[in-house]
């Protein structure tokens, strides 16, 4: 349980909610234990009432007297109950509000290698099912155990005055009770665990066959799927059967346990009766009271079990909040401009056991430059930009920005200057301009300026012809454009932010040579202050560019302009050749 000790910073800034709901407990609790001693004096009444009289008028006050006072009592009651779930439930959802903000700021820290590492089903889970597992013990977990407390005291006080003897005995099933729901409820714990393992599988595959639907039907694997959907639906529901089963031993065992009490109350104290040590109405009383524990004492072992569970959950969550990333920005100095980028003998490699895939890669770019790389498929060219941007740290090697490594360098600042428009376009299911807007470090973004970023990316006719223009909302990861489309509106967005570095992985693969060509004019235009950096396959997106590198398996095979390169007729001569005679 220690680690949900994370949890008392929050609850120390919420303590004014949390201690007025401990109030609010003990009135409500107050009024709920006075209202069985009103029963209690109702039945002693009518007993005594009618051994004397029979006079209905007087029988009819008294019943109303007494009626209007238990009335009172169960509003009052129920006004605190109310106050209390106020309080103590709004607090858990003030917490869970603060530590799903936590948790994401950490996932916004947090870098691409942790991504790479971590899937997205389980970065999921401790936003959602662990943040909840937690907030059920800060909710009703604090709430019924403060609750058990108070009443406990109160209730079992004021039977204990009435008679010590019949308190014991009626009270002893109840914690037999406490932990057999324990025990239940464990059991229900492990078993709701793999039924939320067979619930992910589902609706993985149900995700799954609408993202791919397409290949689905293409390949008419309908069936297929359909029976794999029932598969995995059929072992969902098994585990859930055994579920329902042990929940069924829950209500019988509580509603036993509690007949079993009350019969004990009946029997020990009409002995009492007898002797004339209690009032027939002190057993009705007990009665009630017996009533009144049962929850309480049913939730310590759900309480118990939830306890347990958010435990877990925020160990999960304090192993996560722990990690430091790898990539972390350490300066805080003003960085000026982006004068020079460059390689010093950097190899890199993703984890120990896997090869290098880039090897002793050296060159410099200075502003003003544009440079390209062009290599086959998994050569490293992506791996490289990663690199230049950041996003990892060279294995061995330095990566150096204006004479300054690049690991000591103000990372934000740099950032904030460089546009990258990745190989994976991403874009989000907003409007086309929000998308390119999102490019813009601050400031509203002109109409002027859209049309400026969108005319250099040779994307602006396509968004006119859409009828609502910038304003047209693009679906999951937008749908509705073409994988061409959608390239030129990446690059519009790295354009809007004017960089100082900008960065292309391969992202005209998709567009025709003339498309091409436009682009590349337009961004070519205003280079004099910028340096660019082109990764591309293909002879045709490096046409513009000072000077181009040739990397082949990880390492720089060939470099220079390119009549330079044609004229050695090595690797590039024979793309080149290649590539000429398939336009
Ligand atoms: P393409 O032209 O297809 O985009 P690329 O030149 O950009 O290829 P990279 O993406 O840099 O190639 O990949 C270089 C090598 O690194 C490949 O062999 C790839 O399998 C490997 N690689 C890439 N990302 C990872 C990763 N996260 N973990 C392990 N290996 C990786
Ligand atoms: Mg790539």
């Amino acid at each position: 349980m220690k680690s949900l000790n994370y949890l008392n910073k929050y609850l120390y800034k919420y303590k004014g909610r949390l201690l007025l709901g401990v109030l609010f407990i003990c009135f409500s609790n107050y009024f709920g234990v006075e209202m069985p001693k009103v029963v209690k004096n109702a039945v002693n009444d009518f007993l005594g009432e009618l051994n004397h009289t029979n006079d209905f008028q007087s029988i009819l006050m008294l019943s109303l007297k007494l009626a209007g006072i238990y009335m009172l009592f169960s509003l009052l009651k129920g006004f605190f109950l109310f106050l209390t779930r106020q309080t103590i439930i709004i607090m858990s959802r003030l917490i869970e509000y603060d530590l799903k903000n936590e948790i994401y700021d950490q996932y916004q820290k947090l870098d691409y290698t942790f991504y790479k590492k971590n899937n997205t089903g389980d970065l999921m889970n401790r936003i959602s099912e662990d943040v909840g597992q937690v907030r059920q013990y800060l909710g009703p977990g604090l709430m019924y155990t403060i609750n058990l407390a108070i009443l406990s005291i109160m209730a079992i006080y004021t039977m204990m005055k009435i008679n010590v003897g019949l308190t014991l005995i009626a009270l002893a099933p109840l914690p037999i009770m406490s932990i057999l729901i324990y025990k239940v409820s464990s059991k229900m714990n492990a078993l709701s665990k793999f039924v939320q393992q067979e619930q992910s599988m589902l609706s993985t595959i149900v995700q799954e066959t609408f993202s791919g639907i397409r290949v689905i039907k293409a390949y008419l694997r309908e069936l297929e799927m359909q029976s794999r959907f029932e598969e995995s639906s059929n072992a969902f529901k098994d585990k859930t059967m055994k579920q329902v089963k042990i929940n069924a031993l829950f209500m019988p065992t509580i509603v036993f346990l509690i007949g079993l009490s009350t019969l004990l109350a009946i029997y020990y104290g009409g002995l009492l009766t007898y002797e004339k040590i209690i009032t027939p109405g002190d057993i009705v009383a007990f009665i009630f009271y017996i009533n009144m524990l049962t929850w309480p004492f049913a939730s310590v072992g759900w309480v118990t079990s939830i306890i347990q569970r958010a435990s877990a959950s925020q160990e999960r969550i304090n192993e996560f909040l722990k990690i430091t990333p790898e990539i972390q920005n350490v300066s805080t100095e003003k960085l000026e401009d982006i004068e020079q980028i460059e390689f010093k003998n950097v190899s890199y490699q993703y984890a120990e056991n896997l090869p290098m895939v880039l090897k002793n890669i050296s060159f410099k770019v200075k502003k003003g430059e544009k440079i390209g790389f062009i290599g086959r498929t998994g050569s490293g060219k992506s791996t490289l930009l990663h690199l230049v941007m950041r996003q990892i740290d060279p294995t061995i090697g330095e990566v150096v920005l204006n004479g300054k490594s690049l690991k000591t360098s103000n990372l934000e600042l740099y950032r904030q200057m460089s546009g990258v428009v990745p190989q994976e376009v991403f874009l989000f299911s907003d409007t086309i301009k929000n998308n390119i807007s999102f490019g813009k470090i601050d400031g509203e973004v002109t109409e002027k300026e859209l049309i400026e970023v969108t005319t250099k990316a040779h994307v602006l006719h396509n968004i006119e012809a859409f009828p609502n223009k910038f304003e047209t909302l693009l679906g999951e990861r937008g749908v509705n454009l073409s994988g061409g489309q959608k390239q030129r509106i990446s690059i519009a967005r790295a354009l809007i932010r004017k960089p100082k570095l900008l960065v292309l992985d391969d992202c005209l693969s998709a567009v025709d040579t003339e498309t091409e060509d436009v682009i590349l004019h337009g961004i070519a235009e205003s280079t004099e202050d910028q340096i660019t950096v082109i990764v591309s396959h293909r002879i045709s997106s490096l046409r513009f560019v000072d000077r181009i590198y040739v990397i082949e398996d990880g390492e720089i095979k060939e470099q220079g302009s390119q009549a330079e390169l044609l004229a050695l007729r090595g690797i590039y001569a024979d793309m080149y050749e290649k590539q000429l005679l398939e336009e």
